[in-house]
């Protein structure tokens, strides 16, 4: 009996150990209809009656767009590689008036921007030069056959394919709240990963959209568009969100993330800053492995 106790226990221990109410499987996902998901290019999920999270799990990127639909407006963050036409997708979840914002300007974050009519960004021109279209030499390694598993749109064309620009309707300001109707999205500036990073906070639901600034992955602060000084403020800012956080809303992979890893985060850029922290080199960047996520910085970081 002893014995069978101790087995009961130990299988009550293993699944609260492993069951991860973060996994994108505990979601449900929405048939938005072939051609709305660019023919199961995006796989929606419902993360809440107003708010999906759109992902493009056939690209080796992953990246994902989060829609979140208030009363009077819907805010759609980011809007992917263009490989399909998100906007469809978009249109067949909400016909609220839609406006784009983008987490930061990076080519595979504000693709589809240009099939939208209300874009907000940042002032800068780092930005409004994003904004201009991404030529696609630059992104070689995204924009090519093997770069995709499954599921292209039987539309999209390797070589017709552009990185369009598109026109910022708005600068959004830091602390500047995009209301909804009935539903108010902090804006909070994050530069780090590149100068024009924002969250966009939904406090009362607890979502934090971190785009790249953090996704349960290789985050990349060693390209010349990145700060490591920036990125760790931005960190520290982030940690001090975690205890009104439920879902981190990432930019890559995941559709939710454990708000703990908004503490981790900063805990791993002040821990970059210690000589004594291990990690590996290549190139001329270090790479550093922490409980989750992995970082790329430039050696030395800063
Ligand atoms: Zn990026």
């Amino acid at each position: 009996m002893r014995h069978l106790i101790l087995v009961f226990t130990m299988l009550l221990l293993g699944q609260s150990v492993f069951a991860d109410e973060y996994d994108k499987e505990n979601f449900e996902i929405v048939d938005v209809g072939q051609k709305a998901s660019s023919h199961g290019w995006y796989v929606t999920y419902k993360l809440d009656d107003e708010t999906f999270a759109i992902l493009a799990p056939h690209h080796w990127q992953e990246t994902v767009s989060f829609l979140l639909i208030g009363e009077k407006k819907a805010l759609l963050i980011d809007t992917g590689m263009a490989f399909g036409n998100i906007r469809l997708n978009v249109e067949a979840l909400t016909d609220k008036p839609i406006i784009v914002a983008n987490s930061h300007s990076h080519y595979d974050h504000v693709s589809n921007n240009y099939n939208f009519d209300t874009i907000y960004g940042r002032d800068l021109d780092f930005t409004r030069k994003n904004a201009s279209g991404h030529p696609k030499t630059t992104w070689q390694n995204a924009i090519q056959p093997s770069a995709v598993s499954d599921n292209l749109p039987p539309e999209f064309d390797f070589e017709s394919y552009e990185n369009k620009g598109f026109e910022i309707d708005h600068y959004l300001k830091d602390g500047e709240i995009i209301d909804l109707g009935g539903r108010k999205i902090e804006v909070i500036y994050t530069p780090g990963h590149t100068p024009d990073g924002m969250l966009f906070f939904d406090r009362e639901r607890g979502y934090l959209s971190t785009g790249d600034t953090f996704y349960p992955s290789t985050l990349w602060a060693h390209r010349s568009d990145a700060d490591f000084k920036d990125y760790i403020e931005s960190a520290k800012k982030m940690a001090e969100l975690e205890p009104h956080v439920k879902y981190i809303l990432p930019g890559h992979g995941e559709i939710v993330a454990n708000p703990n890893f908004l503490g981790k985060l900063y805990e791993a850029f002040l821990a970059m800053r210690d000589p004594n922290t291990p990690y590996e080199t290549g190139e001329d960047r270090r790479r550093y492995q922490f409980d989750g996520f992995a970082a790329l910085v430039a050696d030395p970081p800063e």
